[in-house]
């Protein structure tokens, strides 16, 4: 073998490190080992056993203008085991955060369908969300479940109204993708008809999980979301809400049974350019608005770095400990009250 033709071959390998003057004889050629710092690079840090996303899928609207296969004929063109991740609803601190963290432990990248109200509420965690990687859509203004009957004026206003107020949480308005979810997946012609008018890709879903029904447990949500992926071809969308505990809960579990039973995770983008992140403001600045999470303070010359370092994590078990208690409390007061009744009347309508 002369050495140009060795010289290609290692090209076109991409072995850059490997060594010409070593291989000037067949005989002298050293097999490489596998380019393992690389790999542990591009895969999951920490995580050897991520689930990690495979690809990217990008969606034009032009060629998918409706997605999902619960009520359109259309969805994501997905290879076997492959699956789409998205969450409806929010944001909202601390169940949006703690699915966040989960996604991001495992190297797994989702599609989020916001609120406009509720991204006006929580800006700093729609930028987190966005600078994690995310794609985020949008979901109307005020999740109305009627929003197919509502006449022109108001899905105008709600469709427009959700996409200004995600598109100002995020600070960027390339950041937001032109996909829109109808709430309760109430879909009409004119709905429909108008958001093809605004260049929008209309998501259904392939498949739920029922995790908006009230007293649904992690695991049923595990087991439904697995048993209809399995059903319907072995891939699909599935549709969750990131606002709610027992999706928080279920998801480190729903990622561990998608990778053992050999799925993939793949990230629906939208075409074109998109800011790769957006500013966020200081930690302070965050824990003064935003009211949630509290962060103590550092007052003391006798904190010590590794004890300031301490404080955030402590905060993170308490957290865990009262998440349920402090937001069934907060539900019946505010405006997430609405959120959540919304979704437990998610009633999908068939094309
Ligand atoms: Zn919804």
């Amino acid at each position: 073998m002369s050495g140009y033709s060795l010289r290609r071959i290692v090209l076109a390998c991409g072995l850059a490190a490997f060594s010409f003057s070593a291989v000037a004889e067949p005989s002298m050629v050293v097999v490489p080992e596998p380019p393992l710092a690389v790999a542990a690079k591009t895969s999951c840090p920490g995580n050897p056993d991520a689930l990690g996303t495979s690809r990217t899928l990008t969606v034009e609207t032009s060629a998918l203008p409706r997605i999902g296969t619960m009520q359109y004929r259309a969805t994501l063109p997905l290879n076997d085991h492959e699956v789409v991740l998205t969450f409806d609803d929010g944001p909202l601190p601390p169940y949006s955060n703690r699915i966040l963290a989960t996604l991001a432990s495992e190297c797994v990248k989702a599609t989020y369908f916001m609120v406009g109200t509720m991204a006006r509420a929580y800006p700093d965690t729609v930028r987190k969300i966005y600078n994690a990687g995310h794609s985020i859509g949008t979901h109307s203004q005020h999740h109305p479940f009627s929003l197919g009957d509502l006449g022109l004026a108001r899905i105008t206003s709600e469709v427009n109204g959700g996409i200004a107020s995600v598109q100002n949480a995020v600070g960027d308005a390339r950041a937001v993708a032109p996909f829109f979810r109808i709430p309760g997946l109430a879909r009409s012609n004119q709905a429909e008809s108008y958001l093809a008018s605004q260049h929008l890709s209309v998501w259904s879903a392939d498949e739920v999980a029922d995790d908006w029904h009230r007293g649904i447990t992690p695991s049923q949500i595990v087991r439904k979301a697995m048993s209809r992926i399995e059903a319907h071809g072995h891939r699909g969308v599935l549709l969750l809400h990131d606002i709610h505990p027992a999706t928080a809960m279920a998801l480190p579990m729903l990622l561990k049974e998608l990778k053992a039973k050999g799925y993939k995770i793949v990230h629906a983008v939208p075409a074109g350019k998109r800011p790769e992140t957006v500013p966020e403001r200081p930690a302070t600045m965050v824990a003064e608005r935003s009211g949630w999470p509290r962060l103590a303070p550092a007052k003391t010359a006798e904190n010590t770095t590794e004890h300031a370092a301490a404080q955030p994590k402590r905060h993170s078990a308490r957290l865990s400990a009262r998440l349920a208690a402090a937001l069934e409390k907060k539900k019946s007061k505010t405006q997430t009250a609405d959120v959540f009744s919304f979704s437990s009347l998610f009633i999908p309508r068939q094309n």
